[in-house]
């Protein structure tokens, strides 16, 4: 069967199919050999080159050999929308049916049907894109309702709102226009690799404090100060989804106010999950308002792309003119702005708070299920990182997850330090509890196969290991 053909089979035809294929994929795992994946290495960070061979034709050689052995599990395209249970369509063909943990769709929205209609009717109106740089034509009244919306989410209403096509351009876009050669860029040591690179951008000189750690943020702060008033940046995010922990948001805002600094936080990951009504961790801090620029991203909760910063008006201002990502590039298009207003509106009224809350209760009950068995980073948020430790497991352990019937956000070097490689879960709020225990049945399972299960005392992550590394 093609996935196109499965495209047409009823609700009920195709969880039948799908009980049969997973079936079968598990007698003939019980019954089968491995795949020799003994010669695959995900390693493409070594050092030295062979000079004969240039890097494109060494990371192509790799793509091919780990394909030719059946185990390449990256961009594998899905059948469906990002719901909690998915079909993977690998490249021979073969359809792996999942539970999706690998999805920043936390609260289901992108599939809601009012989200869907929302989108089509701006579709409707507007045609599918706007064809202009914002500046100079390609601005609708859509974004205007847009923007007002997002204040008023906020609870922000003199804020401005400057909206970008991805999140990632609203950190490039936002850093390169606001600090100038001579500025200062902070970043905590997890920022994302938007932050990073907008940092890198600014051409002025870039910080990092250690992870969340006030007092390595302070003796910065205070080195810069020294020879007098900077224009200093200091980046953090709400909720860090490598760790899946939450920034110090009231901590570094009061820091910064003491010593002149500005404040960005990225709430790409907790906007609409958490906090106050959904407004997020600096919200739930208490600092809200003591956060010069809060940067959105459209992608994770909200289902859609694009994202947006939240600051004076006159900065807002500025930065449509002067976030060169923006000005040289296309306005964010209709459908996308028209649906990303619909989940909006749901996400902050009462199914929104139901789903919060069923997100929480679900998140919980995956650690639950997991803590003692395997290695958690602790936390409280809905992203429940796994350690697995070694980059060598990466290749194998992806495939014989998706092939398990779970599939999960890999992380490893250099996003993360080395040997703490993980596998990110992303709960969302449309899992079921029973989702939720089959995923852990299958990690721990995982973890006996592989070696890092926590009760075999099979693995032990290095002490004093640093924190985790720009994300990809
Ligand atoms: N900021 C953070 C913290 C992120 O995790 C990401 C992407 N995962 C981005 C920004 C980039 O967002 P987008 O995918 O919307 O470009």
């Amino acid at each position: 069967m093609t996935s196109h053909e499965l495209h047409v089979l009823s609700a009920e035809q195709k969880q039948a199919l799908l009980r049969s294929v997973l079936r079968k994929r598990q007698e003939a795992a019980a019954g089968a050999r491995m795949p020799d994946y003994t010669r695959q290495s995900y390693d493409l960070f070594m050092p030295g080159s062979d000079p004969e061979l240039s890097e494109i034709r060494r990371f192509n050689a790799w793509v091919d050999s780990t394909i030719a052995a059946g185990c390449y599990t990256f961009e594998t395209p899905r059948h469906e929308a990002q719901r909690p249970e998915n079909v993977l369509v690998r490249e021979n063909g073969e359809l792996l049916p999942v539970v999706n943990m690998a999805s920043y769709n936390y609260l289901g929205l992108s599939y809601h049907p009012e989200v869907i209609q929302a989108a089509k009717d701006a579709l409707d109106r507007y045609g599918l894109g706007v064809s202009s740089s914002p500046i100079a034509g390609g601005t609708i009244l859509l974004h205007a309702e847009l923007e007002k919306a997002l204040v008023d989410f906020l609870g922000l209403p003199g804020r401005g709102v400057s909206l970008f096509t991805t999140g990632y351009n609203v950190n490039t876009g936002t850093l390169s226009a606001i600090i100038k050669p001579g500025g200062h860029v902070i970043l905590d040591a997890a920022a994302h690799m938007s932050l990073a690179e907008g940092a890198q951008l600014t051409r002025g000189e870039v910080h990092t404090f250690a992870h969340n750690d006030l007092g390595d943020l302070e003796r910065i702060l205070r080195s810069i100060t020294r020879s007098g008033p900077a224009r200093i940046m200091v980046c953090a995010e709400g909720a860090y989804s490598s760790d899946g922990d939450y920034g110090d948001l009231a901590g570094i805002a009061a820091l910064a106010r003491r010593y002149g600094a500005m404040v960005l936080v990225d709430e790409a990951h907790s906007i609409l999950v958490t906090g106050p009504g959904g407004r997020g961790v600096a919200a739930a801090q208490g600092v809200l308002d003591q956060i010069d620029f809060f940067v959105i991203t459209f992608s994770k909760a909200l289902g859609a792309l694009g994202g947006a910063v939240i600051t004076r008006r006159d900065i807002a201002r500025y930065i449509n003119w002067y976030a060169r990502c923006r000005l040289f590039s296309c306005g964010l298009d209709p459908a996308v702005t028209g649906g990303v207003l619909q989940a909006l509106r749901i996400g902050a009224g009462e199914v929104g708070e139901a789903r919060r809350m069923r997100l929480r209760d679900l998140a919980a009950r995956l650690r639950e299920r997991l803590r003692g068995r395997v290695q958690l980073v602790e936390g409280e948020s809905w992203i429940v990182p796994v350690i697995y430790g070694s980059d060598e497991r990466t290749l194998l352990l992806t495939d014989y997850m998706q092939r398990a019937g779970l599939e999960t956000s890999i992380v490893q070097y250099p996003a993360v330090p080395r040997h703490l490689s993980r596998m990110r879960l992303f709960v969302t709020s449309e899992h079921s509890p029973e989702q939720i225990d089959r995923a852990a049945e299958i990690i721990v399972a995982a973890a006996r196969t592989f070696g890092f299960a926590l009760s075999e005392g099979a693995f032990a992550p290095p002490d004093g290991a640093p924190a985790a590394g720009p994300q990809g």
